[in-house]
């Protein structure tokens, strides 16, 4: 099989072999970088110290009597050090300085360390005081959590400092020791620190663009999921989301014994306003209706729709039928004021509306589907009764039978 399988090919990240993305991109790493560096220090300060401890211990058990007090006083500074660092990450709002605190810190530990062997005779304490530079360093390079460039800087700087501290005030240092373990173990650190910030620069980037995936895909799934419930000329709902919402506030006003009222409003003589003033004219109009018409679905529950066409829904739940005369005459004169031309309308020649309204109380005996009848059949009585005005559905008087009315005697 030629090629390779794609999900595994190699992605190109620019600059990470270098230690340095693209601008924007590095500075967002570093700040990434420093989150997450100073949340694991919070933590591996502590091992840190057990180290420490450990090494102090060691130390106290072989150092000679003789020179152990001097060792002893001089070392301890670096645990303060080690200490300080610790606390200073427990506290947030330093987070951000972490990269210097942490860098000043581990130089100086190494400027410590490096020095201490040329102030101590024997060979023997030479040696074990060499242990100390090894720890030093392994600790700076792998757990303290500085990028690469700082690390070296830390370490190289410090060992130097140490160094010159050494020859010029002690009796200077053992140049076949330090090889084999400052410079030796410094080479080992730089690598181990390098190849552990390249794979951490991967990750980052990987993260980073999984996230922007998965932002792109919701912001679809969240277009996708508007324009499935929103009419696209108006921006109102469209007639599924009313749908969905009539049989549900059905059952909301059901289970609290409440009315629910609907509003069908169909513009009036809207094909000749088509015909007269064009089809892109007669869009425009319905948006400005559309508009208009949002104004009245302010609460919780109440919806304004488009129904389709040139006609719109409103939905009011716990609407009584006094309320719903107000609301059906309110909005008739309200698209009346708005004074739009329409030298079609006979009459008025201005677009106006007409509304059928309805209200009922859920129940078992009715459904949602009646409502919306009741409301429709409203509609042609406003139309029949010649437009520009609202009707409320009344159900028509029980027939009554002959056998009813008959008297008993007759
Ligand atoms: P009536 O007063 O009886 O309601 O008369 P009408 O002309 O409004 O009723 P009819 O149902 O005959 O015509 C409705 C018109 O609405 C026909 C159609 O061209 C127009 N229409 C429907 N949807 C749209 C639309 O999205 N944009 C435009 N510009 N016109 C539309
Ligand atoms: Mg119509
Ligand atoms: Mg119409």
């Amino acid at each position: 099989m030629s090629g390779t399988d794609p999900r595994f090919r190699r992605v190109v990240v620019p600059g990470v072999r270098w230690l340095r993305f693209p601008r924007r991109l590095e500075r967002e790493y570093r700040d990434y970088h420093c989150r997450e560096a100073v949340t694991a220090f919070r933590v591996n300060a502590f091992y840190i110290l057990l180290l420490y401890v450990l090494l102090i211990t060691g130390i106290y058990a072989l150092a000679p009597e003789a020179v152990r007090g001097r060792w002893l006083g001089t070392y301890i500074w670096v645990g303060v050090i080690v200490l300080v660092a610790g606390c200073m990450a427990q506290l947030r709002p330093l987070d951000r300085y972490f990269p210097l605190y942490a860098g000043i810190g581990s130089f100086l530990a190494v400027t410590l360390s490096m020095a201490i062997p040329g102030f101590l005779y024997g060979p023997a304490e030479t040696q074990l005081a060499h242990v100390s530079v090894i720890y030093a360093l392994v600790i700076v390079y792998a757990m303290v959590g500085l990028r690469f460039t700082h690390a070296v800087m830390a370490c190289w700087g410090g060992g130097v400092l140490g160094w010159m501290l050494a020859e010029g005030f002690g009796a200077g240092i053992d140049w076949q020791i330090a090889h084999r373990t400052y410079t030796g173990i410094s080479l080992l650190g730089m690598f181990l620190c390098y190849t552990a910030e390249v794979r951490d620069r991967l990750l980052f980037f990987n993260q980073r663009q999984l996230y922007r995936q998965q932002q792109r895909t919701q912001a679809l799934a969240d277009r996708l999921h508007r324009l499935s419930r929103e009419d696209s000329l108006t921006s109102l709902a469209n007639r599924r989301f009313f749908d969905e919402a009539l049989e549900r506030e059905w059952r909301r006003c059901k289970r609290e014994k409440k009315p629910l009222a609907v509003m069908l409003v169909d513009v009036d003589h809207f094909k000749d306003y088509n015909d007269h003033y064009g089809h892109l004219k007669g869009d425009e109009c319905l948006q400005a209706l559309a508009t208009e018409l949002r104004r009245y679905g302010r609460r919780g529950g109440d919806l304004v729709a488009r129904f389709g066409g040139e006609e719109f829904v409103l939905l009011y739940p716990g609407v009584e039928e006094a309320e719903a005369m107000q609301l059906a005459s309110r909005v008739c004169r309200a698209v009346r004021m708005l004074g739009m031309p329409h030298k079609p309308n006979p009459r008025v020649g201005e677009v106006t509306i007409s509304v059928g309204a309805a209200v009922m109380v859920p129940g078992e005996r009715n459904c949602a589907e009646q409502l919306l009848e009741a409301a429709d059949r409203a509609l042609y009585q406003a139309k029949t009764a010649g437009r520009d005005t609202w009707k409320l559905y009344s159900p028509p008087p029980p027939v009554r039978l002959v056998s009813d009315t008959a008297k008993p005697d007759d």
